[in-house]
């Protein structure tokens, strides 16, 4: 192992791999990530991959209206292909407020140049066939929305990363850092030291255990660890369930057709502290819960088998909102973490943002620095409270 480098990454998801790549773009060569388990264990490879611009806030809308660029480009960039898809989302409304809600955000989004409209049960029922359209009034539909396969970005990010010079170390967890008169000096690790001068903290629900090492209060970016869990069917015929769909009145409940096989995601607002962070147990009780909603969206679920369950982590902070940017009771220390049920599609953008901080301490990125400021907290300070679901 190196026993310095310019930048240390610690964590190595989808965000970790996405700044390596873009540092790496950017020129710098001396960059090390550092993975406690192997790329993607974290939240990433556990992930529905969806990938929307449908927020409710200026801030999210602008930043994912970019990413959804780059994630259109990114299999070309990368040079292998991450099988992005523009199968949209479709939200679903149950009550005439929820309609006006859904006309509201609609509003918002088309004003940064988001295409989403308001669709009748009729048009619904043609882009997902097999829907209940009896329960829902209107549908909020963008379909320049979509989904990725996280096992392919992740790959992606850290073989180009790779090739450019970058050094990744799996299975070598971050035991400490050491910090000298408020600087960064270096990275202590299970396999040695790494001197640097420079961190990222990209361990999203292990984030504040990382700024804890750095001497800070484990608690001043308030992100916590719920359990969130996904049940996936047998394959179904293709083009059923293409977008994520989602009556948020249910519970946030939410169902979409794997990009990879077919089968049907289906996840729901069930959400549980874990028992540690280790603690990756599917629930008997979310079975139920999720299917329950599942197959009030989609009847014809009924009749199709279950084949997996997982559970992972929703990194959550008071506002839903990531924590993104410098760390200021420390020099050249940088987080991006804490972000909820959405952080696998904000990774290009935030991975290009904190590059370019890094390299010239601004971005071109429209990220709203103010926006995902990681001392808000300390500060009292709340965003609106971003949608969290995938
Ligand atoms: C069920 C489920 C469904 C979801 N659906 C969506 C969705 O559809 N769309 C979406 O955008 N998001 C979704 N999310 C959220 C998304 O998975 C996360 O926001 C995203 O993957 C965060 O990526 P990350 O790289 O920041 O974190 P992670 O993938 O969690 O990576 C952090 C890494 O840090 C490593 N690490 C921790 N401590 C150390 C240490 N001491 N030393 C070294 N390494 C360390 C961990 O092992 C981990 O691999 C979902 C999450 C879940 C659980």
């Amino acid at each position: 192992m190196k026993s310095k480098a310019e930048v240390v990454i610690i964590g190595g998801g989808s965000t970790g791999t996405s700044i390596a790549y873009h540092l790496a773009k950017l020129g710098v060569e001396d960059v090390v990530l550092l993975e406690k388990n192997y790329l993607g264990s974290g939240s990433t490879f556990r992930c529905a991959s969806g990938i929307r611009a449908q927020f409710t806030d200026e801030a999210n809308i602008k930043l994912q209206k970019y990413n959804i660029e780059r994630w259109k480009n990114l299999s070309e960039e990368l040079e292998y292909d991450i099988h992005f898809k523009q199968t949209g989302y479709l939200f679903l409304a149950t009550t005439e407020e929820e309609v006006e809600a859904f006309k509201q955000n609609i509003k918002l989004q088309n004003k940064f140049g988001v295409p989403t409209r308001l669709i009748d049960m009729d048009e619904a029922k043609e882009i997902v066939p097999p829907l209940n359209t009896e329960p829902f009034l209107a549908g909020a539909w963008n379909p320049a929305d979509g989904k990725a396969c996280p096992f392919r970005v992740v790959y992606a990010f850290a073989r180009k990363a790779r090739e450019m010079g970058v050094e990744i170390y799996e299975h070598t967890p971050v035991t400490g850092l050491i910090v000298e008169n408020g600087e960064i000096k270096g990275v202590k690790t299970e396999k040695g030291v790494i001197k640097t001068g420079i961190v990222v903290n990209a361990a999203n629900a292990w984030a504040p255990i990382i700024n804890e090492m750095a001497g800070l209060e484990r608690d001043f970016i308030p992100i916590r660890p719920y359990k969130h869990q996904i049940v996936k069917t047998e394959p179904i015929a293709p083009g059923q369930i293409e977008p994520l769909t989602c009556p948020p009145a249910w519970n946030d409940s939410y169902v979409i057709q794997d990009g990879e096989d077919g089968g049907v995601m289906c996840g729901t607002g069930l959400e549980k502290e874990p028992l540690s962070l280790d603690d990756v147990q599917p629930t008997y009780d979310f079975l139920r819960e999720v299917l329950k909603w599942a197959t009030k969206i989609i009847p014809a679920l009924k009749y199709v088998h279950v084949v997996r369950q997982w559970a992972g982590f929703y990194a959550k902070t008071p506002d839903s909102n990531p924590a993104i940017g410098r760390i200021q009771y420390v020099d050249e220390l940088y987080i991006a973490a804490g972000f909820s049920g959405h952080g696998f599609m904000m990774a290009p953008g935030v991975g290009e943002a904190i590059a370019e901080l890094i390299v010239k301490g601004k971005s071109k990125v429209p990220l709203d620095w103010e926006w995902y400021d990681p001392h808000r907290f300390e500060r009292g300070e709340l965003r609106s409270t971003a949608f969290q679901i995938g």
